[in-house]
């Protein structure tokens, strides 16, 4: 490389020239997962890992699950299922969002099962069967109250009436989806179950998955014969109200680019929507919006202030989130901690994606899927398979 050259492109390479550091935890992966297979036993643990394994990265993610021992994986498009599939040889994936039209060719070619949700989506398949001469394997999606994708109680009265409407395929997995999952409490959840033991009764036998990572929790009639978590394994709370279960995968820091003082009666931050009380001293991170920290974090947030951690004292954020960076108050944190080049913890340990989650209003699994593409990211152990 000479002097006059640029490097351009993302992080992890070259992560001094990143700001912000997004670090993934694989061993903590790989041990909710192990500790969800042990609650569930005798079911399979399956794992969902589509959006990019939950913005966490799929080969990583797919590679450390598999070296656990999951070898059942669980992707939302066809697409991510073909990358997967150069990960994982042998793994068996299901693709969530079932059989896109005219596309039943390249499924085959990728060795990938489609969670079959529609007669029309059984009738493509089953065709593709016949055209070919082949068995092919595939899941059979069933709607038991969420309104998504699923056979609805009728079509799936009509392919009991005409079995051989079901042709040569190979049914290995009859599944449905919860809606209530993440209350417990919910009567929904054993209305679904019910409805989903009744339907697929008439139906062919195969195995039955209905858990995801909240009805991992429910007991031995929810696990049925494979669970198929998604968030908990990503360390955000399956449950909207309940403690957190599971063990923080993701910890994200960004560094201190400035310390400034600031008046009683001066603003900070666009809009100039906080002014400070008192004599002050604001930190200015590196992380901002375009990395996936929301922008409806801005003082003051839902349920918040939100705040971050800068060595071991928590520091509110103050004004709005810009692209590129916050700004938070650090008057009652001392100057050896809160300095130019600290790292503050933005998400991990102390600050929770679930805390996150909460001020922006919204969801651990949006947190996690909008994580930008800046970071210098670091997956540890390092060594891992
Ligand atoms: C996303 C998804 C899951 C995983 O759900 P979590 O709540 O993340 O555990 C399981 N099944 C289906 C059909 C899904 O769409």
């Amino acid at each position: 490389m000479t002097d006059d050259q640029i490097i351009f492109g993302p992080p992890p390479d070259t992560p001094e020239l990143a700001c912000a550091t997004l670090n993934v935890d694989l061993k903590v992966l790989q041990d909710n997962w192990r500790r969800l297979a042990a609650d569930t036993k005798p079911a399979i643990c399956a794992a969902t890992i589509k959006g990019d394994g939950y913005g966490l990265g799929l080969e990583p993610v797919a590679r450390a699950l598999a070296s656990a021992g999951c070898s059942t994986f669980f992707v939302a498009l066809p697409h991510e299922g073909a990358v997967l599939r150069s990960v994982l040889p042998s793994a068996d994936i299901y693709v969530l969002n079932g059989l896109l039209a005219k596309s039943a060719p390249c499924y085959a070619d990728h060795q990938l099962l489609p969670v079959l949700g529609s007669l029309d989506e059984i009738n493509e398949w089953s065709d593709y069967c016949a055209a070919t001469g082949q068995r092919l394997a595939c899941a059979l999606h069933i709607d038991t109250g969420i309104n998504r994708l699923g056979l609805s109680a009728a079509d799936v009265e009509e392919l009991a009436a005409i079995p051989q409407s079901l042709g040569i395929i190979g049914v290995r997995l009859v599944m449905s989806h919860l809606s209530n999952g993440d209350d417990p409490g919910a009567e929904m959840n054993r209305e679904q179950l019910d409805e989903f033991n009744r339907l697929r009764a008439l139906l062919p036998q195969a195995p039955a998955s209905i858990a995801n990572s909240p009805g991992c929790f429910l007991g031995p009639d929810f696990a049925l014969d494979m669970v198929r978590p998604g968030i908990g394994l990503y360390g955000g709370n399956p449950f909207s109200s309940r403690p957190n279960p599971m063990s923080p995968v993701v910890r994200l820091y960004a560094p201190i680019l400035q310390v400034r003082d600031v008046a009683p009666g001066e603003a900070v931050g666009y809009g100039a929507s906080w002014q400070a009380g008192r004599q002050s001293r604001v930190a200015v991170l590196g992380v901002g919006y375009r990395d996936g920290y929301p922008r409806a974090l801005s003082y003051p947030a839902h349920d918040g202030p939100a705040h971050v951690m800068i060595g071991g004292h928590y520091a509110p954020v103050v004004g709005r989130v810009s692209m590129d960076m916050i700004t938070v108050d650090v008057t009652d944190i001392s100057p050896d901690f809160a300095r130019r080049g600290i790292n503050a913890e933005i998400m991990g340990d102390h600050v929770t994606v679930d805390d996150i989650a909460r001020w922006a209003n919204t969801i651990p699994y949006e947190i996690l899927t909008h994580l930008g593409s800046r970071y210098a990211r670091l997956y540890s152990p390092f060594d891992l398979e």
